[in-house]
C-alpha cells in the first residue's frame, strides 16, 4: 500500500490547497494520505471532501510545533480527532504567538537591510493566523536575496541566522498528551533534522516514549538513505511504531513528492496498521 502521513497544505505552508493536495496525491497512486498542517485542523474538512470523491482514504493529521529543552521539535498527530476541543484549543494558543514573531522576524530582517518582510511575508500567508519561516522565504526569494527556499533558510532563517528569533511553542508533555486524548497517535517528525547531540537524542526518545509518543518518521523526505537506516534502528530498539512522510509542502519546492518515499523495511511496525 501506498502510504504518506505528512504533507502540507495553503492552510499553513504548503502551495497546494487542501483538495488540490488530496487530488495530486490520489494522481500519484497514493493510497493512504495524512494532511498534517502546522499547529492546524482547519483544512481537514476540505481534504476529506476530496479524499471521498477521489477514494484516497484520508487520516486527520496536524503537526505540532514544540519546544524540548530549547530546540524546536515537530510532533505529528496521525488519525486525531478533528472535532477534539482540547487539541483545538491547546493548537489555538500555539499559533497565537506567530503574528508578534513574525513582526520580529521582520524587524530582524529590517536591521539588515530587508525591508518590508512582515508584508511580503503576509502576503504568501494565505492563512494570517500562521504565518511562518516558509512565508518570508518565499518572499526573500522573491526579492531576489537568494535563489530559492533552501537557500534563504541557510543564510537567513535557520537557527542562529540573522532572520532567525527564539520562539517558544508547546511542550513536548502537552503536544503528546493533546494528540493521545484527541485518539491520535504521536509521531516524532523527521528525527534526522534536529540539532542535537546523541545523548540529548537518546533523551528526547525516552522522554517522547514516557510521556506517550508511539511513533517515528523512518522513510522521511528530509531523510537521506543514510537516515532512514538510523531511524530504522532507532525504532527497532524503542519498540516505536514507523511512519512513511514526504513532508511535501508543494510542487518546484519540495524534492519529495506526495507518496514518493519508500516503503518501510519490512520488520517494522507501520505506525497506520492500528488505525486503518
Ligand atoms: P516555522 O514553523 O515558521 O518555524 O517554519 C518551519 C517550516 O520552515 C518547516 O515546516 C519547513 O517547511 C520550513 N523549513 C525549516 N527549515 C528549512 C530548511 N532548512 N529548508 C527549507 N525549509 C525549511
Ligand atoms: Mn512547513
Ligand atoms: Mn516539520
Ligand atoms: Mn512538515
Amino acid at each position: 500500500m501506498k502510504v504518506d502521513l505528512h504533507c502540507h497544505s495553503t492552510i499553513s505552508d504548503g502551495l497546494l490547497p487542501p483538495a488540490e493536495l488530496v487530488r495530486r496525491a490520489a494522481a500519484n497512486g497514493v493510497e493512504l494520505l495524512c494532511l498534517t498542517d502546522h499547529d492546524e485542523l482547519s483544512g481537514l474538512a476540505d481534504a476529506a471532501r476530496a479524499a471521498q470523491q477521489t477514494g484516497v482514504r484520508l487520516l486527520s493529521g496536524v503537526e505540532i510545533s514544540v519546544t524540548w529543552r530549547d530546540t524546536t521539535i515537530h510532533i505529528v498527530g496521525v488519525g486525531i480527532d478533528p472535532g477534539d476541543a482540547q487539541l483545538a484549543a491547546g493548537l489555538a494558543h500555539v499559533r497565537s504567538g506567530r503574528q508578534a514573531r513574525a513582526v520580529r522576524m521582520a524587524q530582524a530582517l529590517d536591521a539588515i537591510g530587508i525591508h518590508g518582510a512582515f508584508e511580503g511575508a503576509a502576503r504568501y500567508a494565505r492563512n494570517p493566523a500562521l504565518i511562518g519561516r516558509t512565508h518570508f522565504a518565499r518572499f526573500l526569494v522573491e526579492r531576489g536575496v537568494s535563489a530559492d527556499v533552501r537557500s534563504v533558510f541557510e543564510r537567513y532563517l535557520a537557527y542562529g541566522k540573522p532572520g532567525y528569533v527564539p520562539h517558544q511553542w508547546a511542550s513536548l508533555e502537552q503536544a503528546v498528551q493533546w494528540i493521545v486524548a484527541a485518539g491520535g497517535v504521536a509521531v516524532i517528525a523527521h528525527p534526522g533534522r534536529y540539532r542535537l547531540s546523541t545523548r540529548e537524542r537518546r533523551r528526547f526518545f525516552e522522554d517522547f516514549q514516557d510521556l506517550g509518543g508511539r511513533g517515528i518518521e523512518v522513510m522521511s523526505g528530509a531523510h537521506n538513505a543514510n537516515q532512514c537506516r538510523e531511524y530504522a534502528r532507532v525504532a527497532r530498539h524503542y519498540g516505536f511504531a514507523a511512519s512513511c512522510a514526504s513532508d511535501f509542502h508543494g510542487p518546484g519546492e519540495s524534492e519529495t513528492d506526495l507518496g514518493g518515499i519508500q516503503p518501510l523495511p519490512e520488520d517494522l511496525r507501520p505506525v497506520w496498521k492500528d488505525l486503518v
